[in-house]
């Protein structure tokens, strides 16, 4: 059987059930954010992602975002723990003839985006290969009260949403049917969040501190990753989609190429916002809070319930009409 045949979630919970059961010290295994062990007393975060040319980039990409993402998205794990980032390793694989400049740009990126949320690369390994590979693992911190995981979503709950969704996904469209400018990427709006994703730390712990209940960071899709949430909870969940905040991104991008906001909002992924369960009274507090605090807009768009797996609705109430496809890494068109 190949690995296409049965999917990414399959074959993680194949290898879930291999390892089988952990000691003691490990607080929280597979199938989080991140993994939370305990050294004598003291518990670290650890979480690593793998970047891979013409998978996760194509030499479209400028190598300083490369490099910034590459860590951005492990941040942003961490940041879904309730945690702070402390040190990184970087594993990079290169084809020979890969330019010195490319791997200069790069690591500029990391380290810029390594110092905005305060840690630190301390080591890696370097290998050859036919294509780029970058796998970077972050370690982090995180105090008893501060520590969020999926599983802890309960029936009644209000699901929440950091900033908008869909941006990534449009900036990821435009550079696809090439209409953006080679040269402009930086100030180009339109493809920043793709190229330059948030790691919302600030906003998790403070929330955190707020009674945030489930949380996770939304990196394949919304649908996908809010039936992660139910599935680690035992719960399910009814989303209206006209409280989705869409990205002015995937409006913007509509003018340009025919497609549909709101399905790049639910199924674009790699927003790197948070996605995020709280008790209905604590929401509107949130809400105002986060703002005045971070800046970040935080929206209602739904409700945990009992029973399993996420139902969309319209504002009357009515089921809505949507065929999920959020990015699978193995069934994915991609
Ligand atoms: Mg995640």
């Amino acid at each position: 059987m190949k690995v296409s045949e049965i999917g990414e979630f399959n074959l993680i919970d194949r290898i879930k059930s291999m390892i089988g059961r952990h000691g003691d010290d490990v607080r929280i295994g597979i199938g989080d954010d991140a993994a939370l062990v305990s050294f004598d007393g003291s518990e670290v975060l650890l979480t690593t992602d793998v970047l891979v040319e013409n998978v996760h980039f194509t030499n479209e990409i400028p190598p300083h975002s490369i490099g910034y993402k590459s860590i951005a998205v492990n941040i942003s794990d961490i940041a879904a723990m309730g945690g702070k980032p402390k040190h990184i390793l970087v594993s990079l694989s290169l084809p020979e003839n890969t330019e010195i400049d490319f791997v200069d740009e790069m690591y500029k990126g990391m380290i810029d985006c390594a110092k905005k949320y305060n840690a630190g690369i301390v080591g890696g390994n370097m290998s050859r290969s036919s294509e780029i590979v970058i796998n970077v693992t972050v370690t982090g911190t995180v105090e008893p009260e501060n520590l969020r995981k999926r599983s802890t979503a309960s029936v009644g709950d209000s699901i929440l949403v950091t900033g908008s969704l869909g941006g990534s996904a449009a900036g990821l469209l435009a550079i696809e049917k090439g209409i953006v400018d080679q040269g402009g990427y930086h100030n180009n709006d339109l493809i920043k969040k793709h190229l330059y994703p948030k790691a919302r730390i600030e906003e998790s712990r403070f929330l955190a501190k707020l009674g945030s209940r489930a949380v996770e960071d939304i990196s394949d899709s919304l649908f996908l990753d809010l039936s992660n949430i139910c599935l680690a909870s035992n719960v399910g969940a009814v989303i209206d989609v006209s409280k989705i905040p869409v990205a002015l991104e995937a409006k913007e991008i509509k003018k340009a190429i025919d497609c549909n906001p709101l399905n790049l909002a639910l199924s674009g992924g790699e927003d790197y916002e948070l996605l995020l369960t709280a008790s209905k009274e604590q929401a509107k507090n949130m809400i105002e809070s986060l703002m005045i605090e971070t800046g970040t807009e935080l929206s209602e768009i739904g409700e945990i319930v009992e029973g399993s797996g996420v139902r969309l609705i319209d504002p009357d109430g009515e089921e809505f009409d949507y065929e999920k496809s959020g990015f699978d890494h193995f069934k994915g068109a991609k």
